[in-house]
């Protein structure tokens, strides 16, 4: 089994990029038995949502002074 510092690197690329179906499997099978992980692939994706909004413009726009 992966350790937790591997699996949280590849949640952590599985956000930006797709694993091999192998790489899937280790973290499936990590989380499953994994709390701590479970609640890091939670606050990751969250984040990476949150991110994406700001990317895409969803951010507050600054105004300048009038
Ligand atoms: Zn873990």
């Amino acid at each position: 089994m992966k350790s937790c510092r591997d699996t949280s690197v590849l949640v952590s690329r599985s956000l930006d990029e797709s694993l091999s179906w192998t790489e899937r499997l280790q973290v499936r099978v990590h989380l499953l038995m994994c709390s701590a992980c479970r609640n890091f692939e939670r606050q990751a994706r969250f984040l990476h949502r949150a991110c994406a909004g700001l990317r895409s413009g969803r951010a507050p726009r600054r105004q300048g002074p009038r």
